[in-house]
């Protein structure tokens, strides 16, 4: 058989040379930011130097009191759990559908995460959460998934409703709001990556937003000791005579991460815009495109586009199967495309299974299954994924990928049998 298919021996559609997208963009401003920063410090105690401004600049640009910087998402979102009073026996309700790291911290905390069900955007469904409160839940965490912020109106009404903490994951969506309102600002506090392909990007590092102080002081505690609590914490606090060794653990930034994401956030809003306007050009080269949908935010929703997964519908192309479509875009040079592998349905995962062997004191609890989310594993499984460029440089390569897609669903019936 012949075709013009690339995976059954035509001629590739894309031919830019890779790497075809990269993250973030490093220039010339980013390297003499850094280089500058080699001769200032590369050890940072206190709130000094690029940590204050650093933290400065994101409290001014999310509008909120407190920043604390960290050395990873993960380390942020374990301190802010910490520092929200979240321990053994704690229910918190997180989403089924997200990154595991967004939950995994509460294991170390001895709590019980709940998953719950999200709706067809992959965000939490609020309907579910409030199917799954009981007396011993204490917080609801959302994530904004691929930059999408969740509902988080309705999300702040089930909370207020039953006297929980609201928090967020922004790590998907520095800048994307709700009504102009920035996601991570509408919880009692969040927590962000700024891990390398984030849209603010550190290289590795995270931050905790807050406007609650006794929050705040206690972040410094879980994961910043000594000169920062010393510093920091008022010495009338009940809590400052533990300032020197705070809860003992060391989650820091480098002086070097946090340069870096100093600069890239001056650009931030320009890259948002540039994301903006190449998702609606996406969206509207695709939209006609049979076996496949992509997301449009609502009105007055602002997406920051981590990512932008393209829903595939099996059944419009003679039920071939989202593997194969995905391999014939691989094929037609589309390497960008990507079917997520661990931001999944943490059901699916044995850590959620059976998370006894690893931690102990979870013996027999948890036991998710597969089958448990189904709304969450069909989307998964029919998930692809764009990033989602922001340069006009870009263009011709983004017309590349939608020319190889156009292409793959022409053809789809070549790929059948
Ligand atoms: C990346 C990510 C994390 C973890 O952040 P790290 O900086 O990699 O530790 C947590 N949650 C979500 C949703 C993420 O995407």
């Amino acid at each position: 058989m012949t075709s013009a298919l690339a995976l059954l021996g035509g001629t590739p559609t894309v031919t830019t040379p890779e790497p075809h997208f990269t993250w973030p963009p490093v220039t010339s401003s980013t390297v003499e930011a850094v280089r500058r920063q080699l001769g200032d410090a590369i050890s940072i105690y206190d709130r000094s130097g690029v940590i204050a401004d650093l933290e400065d600049a994101l409290a001014d640009y999310f509008g909120v009191r407190h920043v604390v910087l960290t050395s990873s998402g993960t380390t942020a979102l374990h301190s802010l759990y910490a520092a929200c009073g979240i321990g053994p026996g704690d229910e918190v309700i997180v989403p089924a559908y997200t990154f595991f790291a967004t939950v995994t911290p509460l294991l170390h905390l001895g709590a019980i995460p709940v998953l719950a069900e999200c709706d067809e955007t992959g965000n939490l469904n609020p309907e579910d959460v409030l199917r799954r409160i009981t007396p011993k839940t204490t917080a609801i965490m959302a994530t904004h998934l691929w930059g999408l912020p969740a509902d988080m109106h309705a999300l702040k009404v089930l909370a207020d409703e039953h006297q929980l903490l609201l928090l967020e994951d922004g790590s998907h969506a520095h800048g994307a709001s709700i009504d102009g309102q920035r996601v991570g600002t509408f919880g009692h506090a969040a927590a962000f990556s700024m891990n390398g392909p984030k849209p603010l990007s550190a290289g590795e590092g995270g931050f905790v937003l807050t406007d609650n102080q006794d929050v705040f002081h206690r972040v410094l505690l879980h994961g910043q000791y000594n000169k920062r609590c010393r510093n920091e914490l008022p010495t009338a606090h009940p809590l400052y005579r533990y300032a020197v060794t705070g809860m003992g653990l060391k989650f820091r930034i480098h002086p070097l991460a946090a340069r870096i994401a100093l600069e890239q956030l001056d650009h931030l809003n320009d890259y948002l815009d540039g994301r903006a306007r190449v998702a609606a050009h996406l969206h509207e080269q695709l939209a006609e495109l049979p076996g496949i949908t992509v997301p449009q935010p609502p009105l007055r929703v602002r997406s920051a586009w981590y990512g932008l997964p393209l829903r595939y519908h099996q059944r419009e192309l003679g039920g071939l199967p989202p593997e194969r479509f995905h391999q014939a875009l691989q094929a037609e040079g589309c390497h960008e495309v990507d079917r997520p592998g661990s931001t999944c349905p943490l059901n699916l995962l044995p850590l959620f299974q059976a998370p006894g062997a690893l931690f102990p004191a979870y013996v027999g609890r948890l036991g998710y299954a597969p089958g448990d989310f189904p709304v969450a594993e069909e989307l998964h499984r029919n998930t692809l994924k764009l990033p989602v460029w922001h340069r006009e440089e870009d263009m011709p390569l983004v017309d590349q990928y939608i020319e190889g897609i156009r292409k793959v669903t022409e053809h789809h019936r070549d790929l059948q049998g």
